[in-house]
């Protein structure tokens, strides 16, 4: 048998760390009162199971598997499942919180969530993943429900998987439960836009952000790091409203192509090629992929990780605007450097919370058994996503904190207020 051991948190700065650092200053401009801020600053729940797998080989290997459940005050939790090598408990906490604040924010009645199961899908087989997937779920049995938790898909999980869950939770129930996890595929009740979702919602915040920096779309350049479903949804939909994408990169490597990378085209040839835009014949390969964030752009949207603007490179970021595609981006320990440069950001909790906002969707048709038009899900979403920027917007004259602290003030408020009309035991 053998047994992955955990990742240490590499020289990353700890994702948990960052989100209670902000989570802090928050706290304190809004009076939050010692009561209440004990209760958010540990998750309600926290599972961590070990799954034996066998593998082709035939060999049993065991893989740790995590649910961490921050608050479930405002509605069941809801929030990804994450297959990574680097899956780590201090991450999930922090995702997990960040679902709670996400979903304040957009003002969706749910708490947050998050799952992960540390392996390399990357490596697996199709059958290894299923196998997985479906262990994790049953080891989750009393933990999911869609009045309890509902996940989706986060990174390297999709459609595919979603649908092994619904079916392994389905049959331990006996009875067909669509509402227990949203972005499925369609034909299990999935909904019409959850896969464009969050790069849809990067792309109304950008453009909202861009009319108060009065910066011109049609005038605009981008970068875009991350090429996987939120990058290149976002990436397609800014060039769309006008925006030229100079660089995108993925797992191997950035690409620049100072007239404009047709982004249509890149998405296609990342789709005839095993999912890399490696040899993309559209644009040149920068010799260090890290220079896309660098580049002298209008607007920088990282979407693919955490933690890639730290202390390390934030002095030569120089994009005017930052719309975080990706869940803790930028680490605690850049913000402030960002603020004094007089960079915008428009934070993770609002940034990409399009995705969550049509989950919430897809679970309000399951229940109705009814299916919305995508036009219907794309106009309420974009209204839902607008209305959050004002807000936070607001929030951020009011108090005179940038756009993330702003947003950590608009969510923990939300929470607050719940917990003062339902209170403790
Ligand atoms: N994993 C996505 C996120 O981080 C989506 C979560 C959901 O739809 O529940 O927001």
């Amino acid at each position: 048998m053998a047994y992955i051991e955990p990742a240490p948190i590499k020289d990353k700065e700890n994702p948990l760390e960052s989100m209670m650092e902000r989570f802090n200053i928050a706290a304190e401009k809004l009076g939050l009162s010692d009561e209440v801020y004990n209760v958010l600053k540990n998750p309600a729940k926290q599972v961590i199971v070990s799954l034996p797998i066998t593998m082709d080989s035939g060999k049993i290997q065991v893989f740790e598997g995590i649910r961490v459940i921050h608050s479930n005050i405002l509605g069941p939790a809801k929030g990804g499942i994450r297959f990574a090598p680097d899956v780590h408990i201090d991450e999930v906490r922090a995702l997990a919180a960040w679902m709670t604040w996400k979903c304040a924010v957009v003002d969706i009645p749910y708490g947050g969530g998050k799952g992960g199961v540390r392996c390399n899908p990357r490596e697996m087989s199709p059958g290894e993943i299923e196998r997985l997937m479906r262990a994790y779920t049953l080891a989750m049995i009393d933990v999911f429900g869609p009045d309890k938790d509902i996940p989706a898909p986060d990174m390297g999980t999709g459609p595919r998987e979603m649908a092994w869950l619904m079916d392994e939770y389905s049959k331990a129930k006996g009875t067909t439960v669509n509402a227990v996890v949203t972005g499925k595929p369609l034909v299990l009740g999935g909904s019409l836009g959850r896969t464009e979702a969050t790069g849809r919602g990067v792309m109304v915040s950008a453009l909202s952000a861009m009319e108060k920096l009065k910066i011109n779309p049609f005038q605009a350049t981008c970068a875009v790091q991350g090429f996987g479903n939120v990058g290149s949804w976002a990436a397609l939909l800014l060039e769309e409203r006008g925006l030229k994408i100079i660089s995108v990169s993925d797992i191997s490597g950035a690409y620049h192509n100072a007239q404009g990378i047709n982004i249509r085209e890149a998405i296609n040839y990342r789709d005839s090629n095993k999912g890399t835009l490696e040899g993309f014949p559209g644009a040149d390969k920068l010799a260090d992929p890290a220079e896309l964030l660098e580049l002298a752009v209008d607007v920088l949207v990282p979407a693919a990780v955490e933690d890639v603007i730290t202390k390390k490179n934030v002095d030569n970021i120089k994009a005017k605007l930052i719309v975080e595609g990706a869940n803790g981006p930028t680490s605690f320990n850049a913000d402030k450097i960002i603020n004094e440069k007089g960079i915008m950001v428009v934070p993770d909790i609002l940034a990409n919370a399009g995705g969550v906002t049509v989950s919430y969707f897809e679970w309000v048709q399951n229940r109705l058994g009814y299916k919305w038009t995508a036009e219907r899900v794309n106009r309420r979403s974009d209204r839902i996503m607008k209305e959050a920027f004002d807000q936070v917007y607001k929030t951020s004259i009011k108090h005179e904190v940038p756009m993330r602290i702003a947003a950590y003030i608009v969510a923990i408020d939300k929470v607050a207020q719940t917990y003062q009309f339902r209170g403790g035991f």
